[in-house]
């Protein structure tokens, strides 16, 4: 099938909220890597009230922990849902924020404890610091095999059971500053906390992304045709190892 005849749809949730240092980047890349190619997208934005409906990809985006608390609410009502489509593959990218939300919990300083909607088997309470500058952190299944970022949080995550690492850091904290682990992954659904925004610095990732939702929308595997991606993997070479 050329690519010239696929679809598929992306939810951007709660982007009011959760939007922090340009993760709306993300979506403008996934859009882009679609069009470029000729891949239809349907495309919907869900805010605090809606009622999310079945997509091939689920973007959240990362925010304060006031906004945080505001989508918890959101999201826990509507955790069987999600949990559903999490389990017919399709493919969730939280990042910060909203990656914290994808596990059990997230308990911030001095705050309620704010359930998560156990996406991932992950957990995450407020360090006494902020973890914030730049990330390379190295992945064992991308090409380049690098991802690359900016942080900036003081929640330290811990993963546990099946789910596993989306990278390990070589610059930079990542899920604790501890474990060396960066970012999180269960079946299709991945956190990380690099900000920056994300994807247009990790194009292969956002492809690995597309391929993925295309699987789960038409049940067989895809391989994108190469763009010209030279100034965006020029950015990402720049970045890698780099700490300031
Ligand atoms: N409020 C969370 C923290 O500080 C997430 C911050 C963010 O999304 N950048 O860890």
């Amino acid at each position: 099938m050329g690519e010239k005849n696929l679809k598929i749809s992306i939810a951007h949730l709660y982007p009011k909220l959760l939007n922090l240092y340009g993760d709306i980047g993300n979506i403008i890349t996934l859009k882009k890597r679609c069009e470029w190619r000729g891949i239809e997208i349907e495309f919907e934005e869900i805010n605090i009230g809606d009622k999310i409906k079945e997509h091939d990809i689920y973007f959240i985006g990362g925010g304060q922990d006031k906004q945080q608390e505001e989508v918890a609410d959101e999201l826990y009502r509507q955790k069987e849902f999600l949990t559903e489509e999490r389990d017919r593959n399709a493919v969730f990218l939280g990042i910060c924020g909203g990656y914290q939300l994808f596990g059990h919990y997230y308990q911030p300083h001095d705050k309620e404890k704010l359930k998560g909607i156990s996406l991932m088997d992950a957990y995450t309470i407020a360090g006494d610091k902020r973890f914030i500058g730049n990330v390379t952190a190295k992945t064992d299944f991308l090409s380049p095999e690098t991802l690359v970022g900016f942080e900036n949080h003081s929640g330290l995550t811990y993963l546990q059971g099946d789910t596993k690492p989306l990278a390990t850091v070589s610059v930079g904290n990542g899920n604790n500053g501890k474990d060396k682990t960066e970012g999180g992954r269960y079946k299709n659904v991945f956190g990380t906390y690099l900000h920056g925004s994300f994807l247009p610095k990790n194009p292969h990732f956002a492809d690995y992304m597309i391929e993925l939702a295309l699987e789960k929308r038409y049940g067989e595997k895809f391989q994108l045709e190469k763009l010209d991606d030279k100034l965006e993997l020029d950015t990402h070479t720049t970045l890698v190892g780099k700490a300031y």
